[in-house]
Order: structure tokens, then sequence, then C-alpha cells
């Protein structure tokens, strides 16, 4: 199926890797122009070589003439104001014409409630609530002018079920979640602009990785044994590999999508228990 999204520009966060890295591919392989974003610059940088080869295959593949998409990439922390308007000025401007953001930071530690102070909460709702809702108020007028406007917003199944050591990103994400809920209905509904958040449950990324060791380091058990256990409680018996969480983000970001907005889009391999 043909998304109707080549030529568009995309700003991806967080992209050099995991769910970002797989949402970015995803629009690259359909034709769209995209800024990837993370700190780390020498692994954003390999993520966009990745990308420039993937733009490269998919203008080959074509029956005309396609040119490769843009690949730009752009070091900053974009959970800072500093490091939004590097991205905005590294692409052109202020709110640039993205037609597409897909929002994305890392989550914020676990732990217990009683050890986060004012400082822990604040960098939480920052990162996982303010910084999306910030670049959704760069972005937005300006794809509604035009039209067309895609947000996808990363925020996790912990939305729909909160898990007691993630109360930091329960918090943050559900303030997202109820601002998503109330602006995506918005007049920018009328104006082609519609605004999801999409959810993982357990996908197979580094963080993951790193939340199996920890698991593995209190339980005594070996990553192997917690992460076939983790498995074997999903009903599709595996994590969710990052293809696959990008191919359902460009659906979202596709003019096929028009309908679809303010919704809370879960792949979870059927973890979430609820009708
Ligand atoms: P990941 O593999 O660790 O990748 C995170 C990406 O975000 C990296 O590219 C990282 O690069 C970038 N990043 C982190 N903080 C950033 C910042 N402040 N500014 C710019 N880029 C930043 O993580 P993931 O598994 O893809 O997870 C992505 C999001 O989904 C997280 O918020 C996570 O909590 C949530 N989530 C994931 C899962 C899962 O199963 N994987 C489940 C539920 C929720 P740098 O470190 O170089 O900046």
């Amino acid at each position: 199926m043909d998304l109707g999204i080549a030529g568009k520009w995309a700003l991806v966060c967080g992209a050099s890797k995991g769910l970002g890295f797989g949402c970015a591919q995803a629009l690259v392989r359909e034709g769209v122009h995209v800024v990837i974003n993370a700190r780390n610059a020498e692994v954003l940088e390999q993520a966009a070589i990745q990308l420039r080869a993937d733009g490269a295959q998919w203008a080959s593949a074509g029956s005309q003439n396609q040119r490769a998409p843009q690949v730009i990439a752009v070091a900053a922390d974009i959970t800072t104001a500093q490091g939004r308007e590097a991205v905005f000025a590294a692409a052109g401007g202020p709110g640039r014409d993205f037609d597409i953001v897909v929002t994305n930071a890392g989550g914020p530690p676990p732990g217990d409630f009683r050890d986060w102070d004012r400082d822990a909460w604040i960098k939480a709702v920052d990162a996982n609530m303010l910084t999306p809702i910030e670049l959704i108020k760069a972005t937005v007028d300006g794809m509604a002018s035009r039209g067309f406007g895609r947000i996808v917003n990363i925020t996790s199944s912990a939305v729909k079920a909160p898990i007691d050591v993630l109360g930091l990103s329960n918090g943050a994400r559900s303030g997202l979640t109820g601002f998503v809920a109330g602006v995506a209905r918005s007049k920018l509904a009328a104006q082609g602009v519609t605004i999801n958040n999409l959810l993982p449950g357990k996908f197979d990324t580094d963080r993951l990785a790193t939340t199996l060791g920890v698991a593995a380091t209190k339980t005594g058990k070996s990553i192997e044994d917690v992460r076939t256990a983790q498995q074997a409680a999903i009903p599709a018996g595996r994590f969710g590999t990052t293809q696959e969480f990008g191919a359902i983000c460009a659906f979202l970001c596709s003019v096929h999508a028009a309908y679809m907005t303010g919704q809370n889009v879960l792949a979870d391999g059927g973890a979430f228990p609820g009708a």
C-alpha cells in the first residue's frame, strides 16, 4: 500500500536507535525526508548513514525517477529549549515546515515514589509531557495552514496499565495523554491535523535489554531466563520488533489515517488484558 506521504518532511526525535529509529526507517522507506535527533552524535550519524541507504533503495526501486529522501541528523537534547531550538535551526527555522512529527525521548528511571523529589518529577514531566507539548505547539499551526499534519507521540502501554515502579513515567505520560485527548479534538481536527499516541508494550530495544538486566540482577536469574519468562507472559509469545513499531507509526502518518485522531494505539502483542 502506498502511504501517500513521499516527499513530506518529518521530525523524528530519539531516533538514533530503538523505537524512534524504527519510525524514521519506516518513513524513509516511504520516501519521507527526515530530520532525526538524539544526543549522542556518533550513534546518530550511524543511524543517518543507514537511513540514507534505505532512502536510496526506495528511490531506485520506484518506477519513476524518484529522488532519495533527505536525512538530516541533529545531535541535541530534545528535552531542553536549546535542544529544540538547535533542531529547528538546523532544519530551516522555527517550526520548519514539518508535515509529520514523532515525539520521543528516553523514559524516566524506575524506583520508589518515596525517593523522588521535586527535581525528579520536573525532569520526568519535562521529558515526557512538556517536550511533546512544545513540539506540538511549534508545528501544528503550520500543518493546519497547509491542510495536512501528523503528530505521533511515543508513550507507553503503562498509560493504560500503570506499573508501580514506573510512577514517574505513569504520571508524566498520563498528563500528555490528557492534553492530547483535548487538543486533538480542537479545530485542528477539521484542518487535516491528526494527533495520536502510540503505546509500546515490550519491544526488543536497548532500553528493554537494560530492564531485563536489572530484573536478572534483582532475582538472581539469568538474563535469558528473565527474557523467556517475560515473553511467555505476552499472548504473542515474543517481544515486538522496531520494524513492526515503525510500520504502525508510518500508517498513522499516512494519508489513509486521516480519520484517526486523539487515539491511544496500543502495540503490545495482546499483553493488555482489557477489551
Ligand atoms: P532506546 O532504545 O533506549 O532508544 C532511545 C532513543 O532516544 C535513543 O536514540 C536515544 O539516544 C534517544 N534519546 C533519549 N533521550 C533523549 C533526549 N533527551 N533527547 C534526544 N534523544 C534522546 O529506547 P526505546 O526502547 O526505543 O524507547 C523509546 C521510548 O519508548 C522511551 O520513552 C521508552 O520509555 C518508551 N517505551 C519503550 C518500551 C520498549 O519496550 N522498548 C516500552 C514502553 C515504553 P541518545 O541516548 O543518544 O540521546
